[in-house]
């Protein structure tokens, strides 16, 4: 089997790269990801992917385009379902990519992720794959979540703070400050 697998980040793909190979599948990677912001966290997550892929020899498809502008369009005034579309703009894209390059289905390294939505993506990749007569590869790879960590502070590899959008980005202070606040004494 041929997957085209979508990879969000160099520590997601660690465990769903391994798996695969292990399982006698061809693997190649499709970085894709106008969610991940500001810039500068955008390039550091390619770093990282990069740096797995050459570790790996995995062969990797990297889009540079810093989608910003292209996310906001597709979440605003919708923030309630945000990683519903954000999943979905993803997937479409690795979807159609797989396609024409003609492998046999596509997956995601989000699939890994004990932070994401689950069940969401699974049922994403299942609409998307019967949209665009694909098959979407689908394996829970969250067993491997304490590996997939263990491996990347192992190889020094990048690991970030928050999920990537610019909204996740804020929740991570809003915790950091909640947290704060519960440990403030009061007279
Ligand atoms: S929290 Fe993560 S999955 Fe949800 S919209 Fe933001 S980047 Fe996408």
């Amino acid at each position: 089997m041929n997957i085209l697998l979508h990879v969000c980040c160099g520590p997601c793909a660690i465990y769903p790269v391994t798996q695969m190979l292990n399982d006698g599948i061809r693997v190649s990677g499709y970085f894709y990801n106008p969610n991940i912001h500001p810039y500068r966290e955008f390039k550091q997550r390619i770093q990282g992917v990069q740096q797995f892929a050459d570790l790996t020899q995995l062969e990797v498809d990297i889009d540079t385009k810093y989608g910003l502008t292209e996310y906001l369009r597709k979440v605003v005034f919708h923030e309630h379902e945000r990683c519903s579309l954000c999943y979905r703009m993803r997937l479409e894209e690795v979807a159609q990519k797989a396609k024409k390059k003609g492998v046999d289905a596509f997956s995601t390294t989000l699939l890994y992720s004990k932070h994401q939505n689950h069940e969401c993506i699974k049922k994403i990749g299942a609409e998307i794959a019967e949209k665009y007569q694909i098959e979407f590869y689908y394996q829970d790879f969250r067993s491997g979540w304490q590996e997939g960590i263990e491996k990347a502070i192992e190889i020094n590899l990048y690991r970030q703070a928050y999920c990537g959008c610019i909204y996740s980005e804020q929740e991570r202070y809003d915790k950091v400050f909640s947290k704060k606040k519960q440990t403030i004494k009061t007279p």
